[in-house]
């Protein structure tokens, strides 16, 4: 008599971690020799309101992420399996699917910030009462917490140090390789990829001064790096180029790419290689390694100190007493402060979802130093807007352009007229932004509050009215809130502000 072996099933449940190339638990679940059933939730609590009122996923990043989702679905048909796509609550949805199939175990990438985790806890109680198990693993970063020289709970506060431990001692693991088949998926509803609309958003206007032809998905994440690696060829010159704000080949742009893992860090790392050996190996192929070794800190630093980094108080832990200026925030986020190289990366920002790191930095100390404004409700603007969000680097990085972060070396700020003509000297960045300054010549259009009126009839731009005026005294607002700042950490015996998450 023919006997009935009950085949073994396992759900690859994507997150952020949206690839079939080296990915660790869809490799152990084929090599289990279970039948792999790949599924992804659209969660409703990742397109509600952040606590300032922004969408939390704003309509950039939803329509990257719809693209990257339907990549995914597509490379997993090509494999001979499928993607089942669900709305709502991981832990609802993941179960029923689980009883419904007989499922032994859901496999899944590990996160470490508190809505994320707190998803994992809720998924696991609810798989444990249909007894199915659950195997976390960890893949976002570029190294893996084995090979680091130290624990998670004594990763070093400050990049430095950390970043000098694991180049002296921690190596890159070899990339799992891309599966060249996968079971047919059993007898279940696929289910569809929802529309923007659905999700509750408008679709995003496509302007045509935003550059970078972002599409979502590990097909255009790697032809991307195709393109920026080996058709430009621009890694060679990285290092010098990667201040710039204007254009697409300044930088990478891997960084929407990375944040819902179409591209592994370790593909990345395995093609700075293949350069180095086939073109050129400088300063340069370093620093993109380097420049990840920042994301991987940041999220180590998150899975060390929990919820710390959302707090107003951050890393630091200092209660600064921080204004909450509705007006003057929305000065700085529609990109009307009178601060051309502020108001011109704003726009970009609001325009296309993406932002220099230049900009990110200025902007952010702005925000923070001039304005002496929550920076909470930066980050936040920042996690609705940006095509890129990464909770550990957009909250890592906030922390430390506040001055709240680990490694606060007191009150530093950033000269924003400086660092307009010493990173857009010839202008072109701001006046592509800010069309008021076009006739500007370069020499004046980084201070045009400083226009005579016969020069603003030449260039036709009437400051105040065309283009307005600064809302602050760059040095006079940052020496107030330098005060204000050097006050809080010296009476700061750390008082913990309430979480935004
Ligand atoms: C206030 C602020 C908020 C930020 N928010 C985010 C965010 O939400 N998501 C995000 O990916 N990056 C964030 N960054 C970091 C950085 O600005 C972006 O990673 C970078 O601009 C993306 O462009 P790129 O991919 O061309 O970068 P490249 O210069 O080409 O760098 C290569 C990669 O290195 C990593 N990287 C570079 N700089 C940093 C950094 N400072 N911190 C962490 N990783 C870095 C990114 O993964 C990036 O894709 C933020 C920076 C600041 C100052």
């Amino acid at each position: 008599m023919e006997s009935i072996v009950a085949e073994k099933r396992i759900i690859m449940w994507y997150r952020n971690d949206l690839r079939v190339h080296d990915h660790e638990p869809l490799m152990k679940a084929i090599r289990s020799g279970a039948t792999v059933i790949p599924v992804y939730c659209f969660e409703p609590r990742q397109f509600g309101t952040t606590p300032y009122g922004f969408p939390k996923t704003g309509a950039f990043r939803a329509q990257f992420l719809l693209e990257s989702v339907a990549d995914l679905r597509q490379n997993l048909r090509s494999l001979g399996s499928d993607l089942l796509i669900r709305q709502g609550k991981a832990e609802e949805m993941i179960p029923a699917i689980a009883k419904a199939l007989a499922v032994e175990s859901v496999y899944y990438y590990h996160e470490v910030t508190s809505e994320e985790t707190q998803v994992e806890d809720n998924l696991r109680e609810a798989l444990k009462a249909i007894e199915t198990s659950i195997q976390a693993f960890w893949g976002m970063t570029l190294y893996h917490p084995d090979d680091l020289p130290f624990a998670i709970g004594e990763i070093p506060e400050l990049f430095t140090n950390f970043r000098k431990g694991v180049e002296k001692s921690a190596t890159v693991n070899e990339m799992f390789p891309t599966p060249e088949r996968l079971a047919e998926l059993p007898d279940i509803d696929r289910g569809e990829i929802p529309t923007l609309e659905e999700l509750g958003l408008e679709p995003p206007q496509r302007d045509p001064r935003g550059m970078i032809p972002y599409q979502g998905g590990e097909t255009a994440g790697k032809a991307r790096l195709a393109e920026y690696f080996w058709k430009q060829d621009a890694l060679k010159a990285y290092k010098e180029t990667r201040n710039g704000m204007l254009g697409v080949d300044y930088s990478s742009k891997f960084s929407a790419w990375l944040a819902l893992g179409c591209l592994s860090p370790r593909y990345i790392y395995s093609q700075v290689q293949d350069y180095e050996s086939q073109r050129v190996r400088n300063d340069s192929t370093y620093w993109l390694i380097f420049e990840l070794l920042w994301r991987d800190f940041f999220r180590f630093i998150c899975a060390k100190h929990g919820n710390q980094i959302f707090y107003q108080s951050g890393l630091l832990g200092v209660s600064i007493p921080w204004k909450d200026d509705v007006d003057r925030f929305e000065l700085w986020r529609t990109g009307n402060t009178g601060f051309p190289l502020i108001d011109a990366n704003m726009q970009e920002i609001a325009t296309t979802g993406f932002m220099s790191n230049r900009g990110r930095q200025n902007v952010a100390s702005f925000l923070t130093k001039n304005l002496g404004i929550n920076w909470q409700w930066g980050a936040e603007w920042f996690e609705s807007i940006l095509i890129d969000y990464d909770v550990c680097s957009n909250w890592g990085n906030w922390n430390y352009n506040a001055g709240v972060g680990n490694d606060a070396r007191g009150f530093r700020f950033f000269n924003i007229i400086k660092q307009s003509k010493d990173y857009d000297p010839d202008g072109s960045y701001v006046k592509h932004w800010l069309p008021a300054l076009k006739d500007v010549p370069a020499a004046k259009v980084h201070e045009p509050w400083k226009l005579l009126p016969v020069e603003q009839q030449r260039f036709q731009v009437r400051i105040g009215v065309d283009y307005p005026r600064p809302i602050v005294d760059l040095f006079k607002s940052a020496q107030a809130n330098e005060s204000i700042y050097n006050a809080a950490v010296e009476r700061s015996t750390p008082k913990r502000a309430k979480s935004r998450r």
